[in-house]
Order: structure tokens, then sequence, then C-alpha cells
């Protein structure tokens, strides 16, 4: 079934330069990118993206408020990619989310390698470079918050006349 997801390429991959090279692993999937930015987002917002009732719950309130610095520490690149279960794809691509624990070849394993305990000791959000949505609703409520409609482009790609 053809979905959309949001993407973040996270403030420690854009300052390490690897926003080129983590857009291709997906391009490279035949995803398509329906809607791309860079934006520095604010304390308000970050709330928004990462709720207390969701990251506070599941991990503790000490992450969600590291994660909350992390996220707004530089620019993010936002795109938001459309494809066949492109959710479950995309995070397949990313890796878990330990970069130490995540494979090779995923974004996660061959960019990151900070693990749970480096980053609780240096009190920090774990910096795993990247962020997919989980589901699908978490995709939509995502989608909506980080672009307007307008923003979001329908259109052929090479993959619809080729794959599907
Ligand atoms: P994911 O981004 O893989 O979907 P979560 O939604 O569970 O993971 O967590 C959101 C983000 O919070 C993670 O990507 C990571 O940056 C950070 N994080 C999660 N758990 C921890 C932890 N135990 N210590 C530090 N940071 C964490």
């Amino acid at each position: 079934m053809v979905e959309r997801t949001l993407v973040l390429v996270k403030p420690d991959a854009v300052k390490r330069q690897l926003t080129g090279r983590i857009v291709e692993r997906f391009e490279n999937a035949g995803l398509k990118i329906v809607g791309m930015k860079m934006i520095w987002v604010d304390d308000n917002f970050a709330k928004k993206h990462y709720r207390e009732d969701d990251i506070a719950k599941r991990h503790g309130e000490t992450v969600w408020k590291n994660l909350l610095k992390f996220i707004v520490e530089g620019p993010v690149v936002a795109f938001v990619l459309e494809g066949n279960d492109v959710i479950e794809v995309v995070r397949k691509i990313c890796g878990p989310t330990e970069p130490k624990s995540a494979q090779p070849g995923t974004i996660r394993g061959d960019f990151a390698h900070h693990s749970y305990s480096s980053a609780d000791a240096g009190q920090k959000a774990i910096r795993n470079v990247v962020h997919s949505s989980a589901n699908k609703d978490d995709a939509k409520l995502e989608i909506a918050l980080w672009f307007l409609e307008k923003e979001l482009h329908t259109y052929k790609s090479v993959q619809d006349f080729c794959m599907y």
C-alpha cells in the first residue's frame, strides 16, 4: 500500500555534512521525495514533535529533556517520503534506535556508533543521525506538523513507470 512517512536528518548529521549521503539511501531504494526543507525548530515545536506523553512515558523524563535539547541544537533537514509500505521500509533502512546495535548497511549502523550507556553517561540523547515515523498514526501527525499541504507534491517518478 502506498504510504507517506516523515524523515528528519537530525542536527548531529546535518553538522557532520551527511545529508546527501542519507537522502541517497532512500532514493536508492526507489522511495519518492514529495516534500523537503531545512528548519531550525524552537523548544515549543520540539515539544510538539517529541511529546512528553510519548517519550517521557516510554523512556523517562530525563531522556525526554535531553532529546528536546538535541533536536534544537542545530537545523534539521525534514522530508516526506512516499512508497509502498514506506513507514516500515524506512525504519528498516534507518536501523534500530541505538547505533551501537544497528547492523552495518543501515544508516544508524553505518554513520554512528553512540550507545545507550554513553548517552546516559554524557547526559545526552542518543545521537542517532535520523528520525523516521514509527507507525501510520505518527506519520500522519508528524507530516501535518512539519509540512503544509501545499509543500507536498504529487508527481510521477521513474518508479511509477517501472515498478507499480
Ligand atoms: P526512534 O527514534 O528509534 O523511533 P524512540 O522514539 O524510542 O526511538 O526515541 C526517540 C529518540 O530518543 C531516539 O531516536 C533517541 O535519539 C532518543 N532516545 C531514546 N531512548 C534513549 C535513551 N535511553 N537514552 C538516550 N536517548 C534516547
